[in-house]
């Protein structure tokens, strides 16, 4: 194959240096052979306008978009899914057709990341939960339990206007609140996702008491750096499932390498234990 014909693929973001997304396509690349490149791509807002037009010209196939411009991305495409429209938000694209298209894999990725740590059907025993935050990812993070059915989510955020606005996706299921909420929630919840960034390196501590939570409860973070939070490492003290972001942050990179390279990938021991590396080398 020349190399003008090699399949590339990008992850588009400002700032970009952080993205773990090369080194899980890079290895899905090598471990099933295939002659193609996927690169990071720092574009700043004012340029995103342009570089969706112009990315098929450059050679790309597609790409994965992450901060700040999934919002962008959702504007910009021709044709979205149903969960993109669900969310307003684009994390993957790709040329069908000759067309821009558009989809959100946030939220597979996360109900993949807990089927993988807790089984198939945590669901029927998780039936109450907690979201903390109410930004991009917590969205995503709600429309996928509603989707696996939970009978209700408590939406708790700082800014608790936010939260109100998701309760629009399922008002019969949802509700909003504001942090003093949190603790008499957590009493009758069966799973508590934290979606803030709070707890990442380099935020500030995500302070929670999880005392109150019953026991079988689970708890979710989805940072990654670090990968063992203080919220994880408190779960596990108190003997609760703890289920970490890296799951999330594999899963969702599926379906996007399938639709470039055409092959699934699969999320393997192998390939978190390099991000893991990774992460121990630059949290
Ligand atoms: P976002 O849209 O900016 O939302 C940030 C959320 O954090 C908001 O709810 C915000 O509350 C809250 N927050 C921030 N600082 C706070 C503080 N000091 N006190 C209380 N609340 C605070 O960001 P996002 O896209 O949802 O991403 C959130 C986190 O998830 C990031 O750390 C990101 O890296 C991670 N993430 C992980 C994955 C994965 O695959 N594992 C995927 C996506 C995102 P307000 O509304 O009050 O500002």
């Amino acid at each position: 194959m020349s190399n003008a014909a090699i399949p590339k693929a990008f992850v588009v973001g400002h700032p970009i240096a952080h993205s773990r997304s090369p080194l899980i396509h890079g290895h899905w690349l090598e471990r099933y052979g295939i002659a193609g490149a996927y690169e990071r791509i720092d574009v700043a807002p004012v340029d995103f306008a342009a570089f969706l037009v112009n990315f098929a010209g450059n050679g790309f196939v597609g790409g994965n978009v992450t901060l700040p411009h999934k919002e962008a991305a959702f504007r910009g495409v021709r044709v979205a899914t149903a969960r993109a429209r669900r969310l307003s938000a684009v994390n993957t694209l790709w040329i069908e057709n000759g067309l821009l298209h558009g989809d959100n894999t946030d939220v597979l990725g996360f109900v993949a990341s807990l089927d993988a740590a807790l089984g198939i059907g945590w669901e029927n025993d998780l039936r109450r939960a907690v979201v903390l935050g109410a930004g991009g990812a917590a969205r995503a993070i709600v429309a996928g339990l509603l989707d696996r059915g939970v009978d209700s989510v408590a939406i708790v955020n700082r800014t608790p206007e936010k939260a109100r606005e998701i309760v629009a996706f399922d008002p019969t299921r949802l509700t909003a609140h504001g942090l003093d909420a949190l603790t008499a929630l957590l009493a009758g919840a069966r799973l508590l996702v934290n979606t803030t960034s709070l707890g990442m390196t380099g935020q500030p501590p995500l302070q929670v008491d999880l005392a109150p939570m019953p026991e079988g409860a689970a708890v979710a973070d989805i940072v990654y750096a670090p990968l063992e939070t203080a919220l994880l490492k408190q779960a596990r003290e108190r003997g609760l499932a703890a289920i970490d972001g890296l799951g999330m942050l594999l899963h969702q990179a599926v379906p996007g390498f399938e639709r470039w390279f055409g092959i699934r990938p699969e999320v393997t021991p192998e390939l978190r234990a390099a991000i893991v590396a990774d992460l121990e080398k630059k949290p």
